[in-house]
């Protein structure tokens, strides 16, 4: 399989020249130069090319499972190990219990990288620290100083545990319950779909478990959030017996098969609540934007991973001759890439990664914004993360899939890797929420209930700067159509709840097609006096607006025609 190269210059352009991020880390008092940014991407990529991307096809072979226990592909221990030892895991924890500090802003293109490199092995410690993330806002400070330390070094891992047989998207219908004990309480009942549930690379793994004290109310107000250790611990953090967690099976599953995702059943084991009971919900809703973040990674990272197979591929790739005239006459056929259909093709997965790095790039910078408690930074990130969660991963499969197509029928068998990555994209578009309920938080939490107050000032940004210059005319029409579409949604009374749910989806890649459209706009505007030396990005911006912003007006139309036909036709 072709070698990863981590995309660095592209990254270090977002971050430095369209970005500014020097002066956004100034002003947020960090000590972080750009050349100490620089080496921190260049040793991180060298080290994802050469742990994590070797073994992407050997983690297709999957985990077994044996009496319990997992046992994760060849050479994931090794890997995992090293990547840890190495200090990776804390890149953004907190300096105060063992993490390196670093902003969202640098480390979320360490995530692309692993998620490109391996995306199954890259699950383990990304999960580990979206549970570090989530003890460090809602753990007391005993939690803090024993966890986040074994968490950061990946000594320990962490897992989510919210999904149950009865209870997918509708949390609210969850049943494990935990009764309390004098110093701590006894968990039971059955989780499905673990990532990381049973694994052979920690000595230990920290559960973090929804479940419902005896006096919980129903539904999603009665959920409290519980701390299972795998193996019991003192004090002091030295491991004892086992607890009573069991990995009853895992699941075969489509793709990402390295990662396991486990049927963990609890029984009476011990657990130890953390933040406030029957607040369980609330709080996991705390670390969800930096989740949803690294999902659409996910889609972004295996998107660029196919582009780079596909482009080496069409270069090889010799058949038919260039419409319009011979490009190598010498030579029995031209390059694929001489035909236009295939250059099609591989441009879309082109201006996809590129602008969906920018684009991740953009809620990466507001994330960071919004740590200080800054209400706009806070209901920007808001607005943003669902809409980046989706559309990164929707457009990450399809540029998967349209990259398998330049490879013809090489795409489809596995010798090229590129039907791996195929089916190691669509998860993401499933967990973590699926993108149908992404699009229900964004159209109807994240507008509605507050009246479209956060988009109206996200419109005000991507409105002035559009008005700096004649380019932003394309745009500003984009942004009209959105406003009309909120407009038509707010203003109606009549079934407003069946309407939300109809258009939800039309609603956010409406949306998505401005915010990732703002930042073509952003970057032809900080390239601006540099035509030359930015010519490609700034062909990307042209491409992006003439073939891909266009859509904004069939997805107004179809969100305008309302949900009847929807709620009304026969299934
Ligand atoms: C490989 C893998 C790893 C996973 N890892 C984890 C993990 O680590 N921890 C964990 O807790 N879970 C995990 N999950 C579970 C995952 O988060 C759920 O599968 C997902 O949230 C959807 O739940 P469900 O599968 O029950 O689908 P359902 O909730 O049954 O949804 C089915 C369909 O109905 C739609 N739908 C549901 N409700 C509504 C609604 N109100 N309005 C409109 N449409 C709706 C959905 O969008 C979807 O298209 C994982 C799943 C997989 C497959």
């Amino acid at each position: 399989m072709l070698p990863y190269q981590a995309p660095i210059d592209d990254m270090l352009f977002l971050l430095f020249e369209v970005y500014q991020a020097q002066q956004q880390w100034q002003e947020q008092g960090l000590a972080l130069s750009a050349d100490e940014a620089e080496a921190v991407l260049r040793e991180a990529a060298r080290q994802q090319q050469e742990l994590f991307a070797p073994l992407l096809r050997q983690g297709d072979q999957g985990c077994v499972w044996q009496q319990g226990r997992v046992q994760t592909p060849e050479g994931f221990v090794a890997a995992y190990r090293q990547w840890a030892e190495a200090g990776w895991l804390g890149l953004a924890g907190e300096p105060n219990y063992g993490g390196a500090g670093m902003p969202k802003l640098l480390s979320l293109f360490v995530d692309e990288m692993q998620h490109a490199a391996n995306s199954a092995l890259a699950l383990y410690p990304l999960l580990s620290a979206g549970a570090a993330l989530l003890l460090l806002h809602h753990g007391s400070e005993q939690q803090k100083q024993l966890l986040l330390p074994k968490l950061y070094s990946g000594q320990w891992a962490g897992t989510m545990c919210l999904t149950e047989p009865h209870a997918g998207s509708d949390l609210g219908l969850l049943r494990s319950k935990a009764e309390p004990q004098a110093e701590h309480y006894l968990l039971s009942g059955s989780k499905i779909f673990i990532t990381g549930g049973e694994q052979d690379l920690t000595e230990n793994i920290i559960h973090l478990v929804l479940a419902r004290l005896p006096d919980a109310p129903p539904g999603v107000k009665g959920i409290s959030l519980f701390m299972v250790p795998k193996v019991l611990f003192d004090a002091e953090g030295q491991l004892q017996q086992a607890n009573g967690v069991h990995c009853a099976s895992l699941e075969h599953k489509m793709g990402i098969k390295g990662s396991s995702t486990a049927v963990l059943h609890f029984d009476q084991a011990k657990a130890w609540l953390v933040g406030e009971p029957h607040q369980g919900l609330a709080q996991m809703f705390t670390m969800m934007n930096y989740e949803r973040l690294t999902i659409g990674l996910q889609g972004l990272g295996l998107a660029e991973r196919a582009l780079q197979i596909a482009k080496s591929y069409a270069q090889d790739r010799r058949q038919g001759r260039r419409p319009g005239g011979v490009l190598e006459p010498e030579q029995p056929a031209d390059p694929l890439t001489a035909l236009p259909d295939v250059r099609r093709m591989l441009l879309d997965v082109q201006v996809m990664v590129e602008g969906g790095r920018a684009l991740a790039t953009y809620c990466g910078l507001w994330l960071d914004r919004a740590k200080s408690g800054d209400a706009l930074a806070q209901g920007r990130v808001a607005l943003l993360t669902p809409v980046v969660k989706a559309y990164l991963t929707d457009q990450g499969f399809q540029a998967c899939v349209t990259a398998q197509q330049v490879l013809g029928g090489h795409g489809y068998v596995s010798e090229w890797g590129i039907e791996q990555l195929v089916r190691d994209a669509r998860i993401a578009q499933i967990y973590e929420g699926t993108n149908g309920i992404q699009a229900l938080d964004l159209l109807g939490r994240k507008v509605v209930a507050n009246g479209g107050q956060w988009l109206k000032a996200w419109l005000e940004e991507a409105r002035t700067l559009c008005w700096q210059g004649p380019e932003g005319a394309r745009l500003a029409k984009t942004l009209d159509r959105i406003e009309e579409a909120t407009d038509f949604v707010l203003t109606t009374e009549r079934d407003q709840a069946l309407l939300i749910n109809a258009v939800a989806v039309d609603f956010l890649h409406l949306l998505a097609l401005g915010v990732q459209g703002q930042q073509w706009l952003l970057i032809q505007r900080r390239i601006a006096n540099r035509a030359e030396e930015f010519q490609h990005k700034q062909l990307m911006a042209l491409y992006f607006e003439q073939r891909l912003l266009i859509q904004d007006r069939w997805l107004l139309e179809r969100i305008l025609s309302g949900h009847g036909l929807i709620t009304q036709a026969s299934l």
